[in-house]
């Protein structure tokens, strides 16, 4: 059987992306993996430190159990979503226990976010963990540049972020990292946003996104490796294309699926309608939006 690694690979050279579902509520995953085993599709099962802090899956060994019920190894494999160094609330995370409990458990990829360190520091706290997952034949994901939205707060105006650049991730930047820290998979900043998650913000609309494929391309070419779009939900149909054929080979997808089992569950209550729900949001996202 074909490791993560390789299917990414696969999917980077093929000009292909590998969507990756986030999971914060533990009854989103059975419709997630269904609804792509449907389409005979392929994609990654993902949970975020935020996800069981801040929403409701409860643990990496809660969303590991789920996985192992609802399961279809052809379809898809589960990996572990940023564990922040800093977290969204600026407090330290000591990350290497919660790395070491993922990968015990099964987990077939994990990431590591120093995104909020400076260059060096990035460096260190992704090395230390592409050693313990390449120890344990996995891929490591790291993030360099400032993929906004998951802080508290309100976002500066869009427009005006995208117009200046702050926070893209460095081309010169990205080549020292990748050669020094040897991550399989680089989540990116070229005009991607998270969702916002905070008590007030978390159910509006997110915004259009736009990205810089110019900017897109130099990455790719600087680090040769996967490259990896976070904040996926609510990107302009012709950019994500764009995006995916110049090296994007993972997109990770929240916003559009939690806020189709949020919605649905306010209505009726029924946690059935809410996996419904999810069910046919990941349908969508599979046949049209990746389509
Ligand atoms: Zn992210």
């Amino acid at each position: 059987m074909k490791t993560t690694a390789e299917i990414v690979e696969n999917a980077r050279r093929a000009g292909l992306a590998i969507p990756a579902f986030n999971i914060p509520y533990l009854p989103m995953m059975a419709p997630v993996v269904q609804a792509v085993a449907d389409l005979d599709s392929f994609a990654l099962i993902t949970v975020a430190r935020l996800e069981w802090i801040k929403f409701e899956s409860g643990s990496p060994a809660a969303v590991m159990a789920e996985f192992r019920r609802c399961e279809k190894p052809d379809f898809v494999r589960i990996h572990l979503d940023h564990v922040p160094v800093i977290d969204e609330d600026d407090l330290p995370v000591d990350t290497l226990p919660i790395i070491r409990e993922a990968i015990d458990l099964g987990y077939q990829s994990v990431m590591i976010d120093g995104s909020r360190l400076d260059l060096a520091g990035n460096i260190a706290a992704t090395r230390a963990v592409v050693e313990l997952a390449h120890a344990a034949g996995i891929a490591c994901e790291a993030e360099l540049g400032a993929v906004l939205g998951h802080e508290s707060g309100p976002l500066p105006p869009y427009e005006e972020l995208f117009a200046s650049g702050k926070g893209f991730t460095d081309v010169a930047d990205a080549r020292r990292f990748a050669h020094e820290t040897g991550c399989d998979w680089l989540s990116v900043a070229i005009g991607n946003v998270h969702g916002a998650i905070s008590a007030g913000m978390k159910d509006r609309k997110k915004v259009e996104a736009r990205l810089d494929l110019d900017h897109l391309e130099r990455l790719a070419e600087a680090t040769g490796i996967p490259l990896v779009l976070h904040g996926g939900s609510g990107i302009k149909q012709e950019y994500l294309a764009g995006a995916v054929a110049r090296g994007i080979a993972k997109v990770n997808i929240a916003t559009e699926i939690r806020q189709a089992y949020e919605g649905a569950l306010r209505a009726s209550g029924k946690i059935a309608d809410a996996q419904q729900a999810v069910y046919v949001r990941t349908c969508w996202l599979i046949r049209d939006y990746f389509g």
